[in-house]
């Protein structure tokens, strides 16, 4: 990676940490979930709606967490917005692989910047908690 593209998810990164993306509580959400990591102390609260066509119109977060877990769970839910719940599930089991090195998977937009925290095995699990959050929450468990 070189020095121009680093700086680049860098930034990427701190914009999400400052400026969460659907940081609030959900009215009346179709499903919930919790996510705990107790290795770095992250705690995410997702909520979601699920409309009659199967489709993900609102989702949302709250938690406290270390900038990674902060971060992905607010690119998360710009991805999943709008989507239907077996493309998130998809999207799901895709970053995961991503994460966790698998050949010749990618992801797209914000969420490349997370590449670096491969390099990290105990980072991992923070930028996968808001992910695993959401398959629970779509898996219909409350
Ligand atoms: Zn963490």
């Amino acid at each position: 990676m070189t020095e121009g593209v680093s700086t680049l998810y860098q930034e990427i990164l701190m914009d999400h940490q400052r400026d969460p993306r659907n940081f609030r509580v959900l009215e009346n959400p179709d499903r919930e979930a919790e996510g705990f990591n107790p290795v770095c102390g992250d705690r995410v609260h997702l909520q979601l709606s699920l409309d009659a066509s199967g489709k993900i119109p609102h989702i949302c977060f709250q938690g406290d967490g270390c900038s990674i877990c902060m971060a992905s769970a607010s690119m998360m839910t710009e991805e999943i917005q709008g989507k239907t719940r077996e493309e998130a599930l998809g999207l799901v089991e895709n970053f995961r692989s991503f994460m966790q090195g698998q050949e010749g998977v990618s992801v797209e937009g914000d969420l490349l910047a997370l590449e670096g925290v491969k390099r990290f095995p105990v980072r991992i699990k923070c930028a996968l908690l808001p992910w695993m959050a959401l398959k629970e929450a779509l898996e219909g468990r409350k």
